[in-house]
């Protein structure tokens, strides 16, 4: 029995061969999962469950395939696609879950994030990040026509961009004080999250307990990263496109 996590795929039309990857992903590897968890950043960009565009409906076709198999699926908010709603869980069969969630697993308390909340030196991003999960300004930003949303996330990724490249590599790092802070004040000794890039598997302790925390890997058009979590233990895994 093992339960999978992947997360910062960053879907985006130039870049067909990730897709490609989470598909083929999606229609194998994932089937023999009890559990499928998506921790955010799924797309580079979305801009609301009314796009009709390729991408998104290749995605959907093979989430649903999925969830239709009897596979579950969840998926948690990164901060590319907190734009995600009701729609695409509907047409997918794919369960919301809350920005911070505690679920068991194999006996033990996890708790599951993107990762960005832990990044509290990054006092720019938090203050942009109150402002796009307002359901007000959610609200306003989907009523929209689709080609002004495009053009402002399209604006919205270029200051993101030029954003990091001047941050420093510590700024955009987990704090370490917060991650145990969120940990005790969850009453959790296990959390896995995104957000970072920086895929690993920390062990320390916390408190004098045995603590875990997962990073997941993102992906390239060649190569994913999955986070398979069994009783035997969890574990990284590279993936490649069958054949490929
Ligand atoms: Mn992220």
């Amino acid at each position: 029995m093992t339960t999978r996590f992947i997360a910062d795929l960053h879907l985006e039309p130039a870049h067909p061969g990730r897709t490609a990857l989470l598909v083929d992903f999606l229609h194998r590897q994932a089937r023999s999962a009890d559990a499928l968890y998506i921790l955010g950043d799924l797309f580079d960009t979305w801009i609301g469950d009314d796009d009709e565009a390729e991408l998104g409906l290749t995605v959907v076709a093979a989430l649903q395939t999925l969830t239709e198999s009897g596979v579950p699926v969840f998926f948690l908010h990164g901060n590319r696609d907190f734009l995600l709603g009701e729609c695409f869980a509907a047409a997918t069969g794919v369960q919301l879950l809350s920005e911070s969630v505690v679920i068991d697993l194999a006996g033990e308390r996890v708790l599951l994030l993107h990762g960005d909340t832990l990044c509290i030196d990054d006092a720019d991003y938090q203050a942009f990040r109150a402002q796009a999960r307002n359901p007000a300004w959610q609200a306003h930003m989907l009523a929209l026509p689709l080609a002004q949303r495009r053009a402002l996330a399209g604006q919205l990724r270029e200051t993101s961009r030029q954003a990091t490249e001047q941050k420093a590599a510590k700024i955009m790092e987990v704090n370490p004080d917060e991650v145990e802070r969120v940990m005790r004040h969850r009453g959790v000794y296990r959390l896995i999250h995104g957000h970072t890039h920086r895929p690993a598997i920390h062990a320390w302790l916390l408190d004098g307990q045995p603590a875990r925390r997962a990073v997941l890997g993102d992906w390239r058009d060649e190569q994913g990263s999955v986070l398979c979590c069994a009783e035997s233990g969890w574990r990284l895994e590279p993936i490649a496109r069958s054949g490929g």
